[in-house]
């Protein structure tokens, strides 16, 4: 599907309909937000099946999703980030199911993360609306046994829900639940729940944006890929190095794939994504095989 640049708006050329496009994704589907090709390194894939989200700790301050998608709201687009502010539902679900049959007719994984919304969203004034697209959601991902999903959450106390887990125990290895930790604090409030309470046969935890150091090793028995990163662009808070060493030493001790992601920076002349000038970007044979 070709696209009609028209500054960050551009205009489907099928359905006409004007769309944003992230400036991070190369090639954008009508209404899908959905990445072909995504800077995210440690996905094939990003597809949404909305977006929008509230903001619930301090790794939230510079929401890269909320950023992502500011240019539409200074447009005057529905505002999508908060308590009681409408999500928005997206199309080219199909999309989906054509990367199922173009991973089965290859013999191979295809890791899809939805990058701009958190799956287990939760919002008092639209539980009904969230609970209907996640259970969406949750029948795609059904539908298509050979993409590797990379389902990320904040919310891992949602996840933990009867009527999710009781699903969640049925996907399988190809299904992956992970949570965000940036700092002791939420690691020591969220690693439990994701390790003790959702029944996913793999698990694995980003650690980005990194601020401040944690031990994660309570739970790396339980978990098979950390992903590491300091946070980017304007006001980025700075990630000690330090930091993300001792989790890459954590990690090697308890046999868990590392992934660093990037240093971050408010210049991209201080990130890159090499530690120590190596770039370690592991991941678990099972995520593509
Ligand atoms: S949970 Fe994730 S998507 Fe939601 S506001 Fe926080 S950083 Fe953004």
């Amino acid at each position: 599907m070709r696209m009609r640049a028209q500054g960050d708006i551009r205009r489907c050329s099928i359905h006409a309909h004007p769309e944003y496009l992230p400036p991070t994704s190369r090639k954008i589907e009508c209404a899908t937000f959905m990445g072909e090709k995504t800077r995210i390194k440690w996905t094939d894939k990003t597809w949404n099946p909305w977006i929008g989200c509230t903001k619930i700790s301090e790794g939230c301050a510079h929401c890269y999703a909320e950023k992502n998608i500011a240019a539409v709201r200074r447009r005057g687009g529905k505002v999508l980030w908060g308590p009681g502010m409408p999500r928005a539902r997206t199309k080219g679900w199909d999309q989906v199911r054509r990367w199922n049959r173009t991973a089965q007719k290859k013999g191979t994984l295809i890791k899809v993360f939805p990058s701009l919304c958190d799956v287990f969203d939760s919002d008092p004034e639209q539980e009904k609306t969230l609970d209907g697209w996640r259970q969406d959601l949750f029948d795609l991902i059904k539908e298509t046994p050979a993409l590797s999903w990379l389902l990320l959450t904040k919310r891992p106390e949602v996840a933990a829900l009867p009527r999710w887990a009781e699903q969640i125990a049925q996907f399988g290895p190809k299904v992956w639940l992970g949570t965000s930790v940036e700092n002791q604090k939420t690691a020591d409030r969220r690693l439990p729940i994701l390790v003790e309470q959702i029944p996913s046969k793999n698990k694995f935890v980003s650690a980005e944006p990194l601020l401040g150091a944690v031990d994660l090793s309570p739970w790396l028995a339980d978990v098979k890929w950390v992903i590491v990163g300091g946070e980017s662009k304007k006001n980025a808070r700075r990630m000690e190095l330090d930091w993300a060493r001792s989790i890459r030493k954590q990690c090697a001790s308890a046999g868990v794939k590392f992934f660093f992601k990037q240093v971050g920076g408010s210049d991209a002349k201080n990130g890159g994504n090499l530690l120590d000038g190596e770039a370690i970007e592991e991941e678990p044979d099972s995520l593509t095989r």
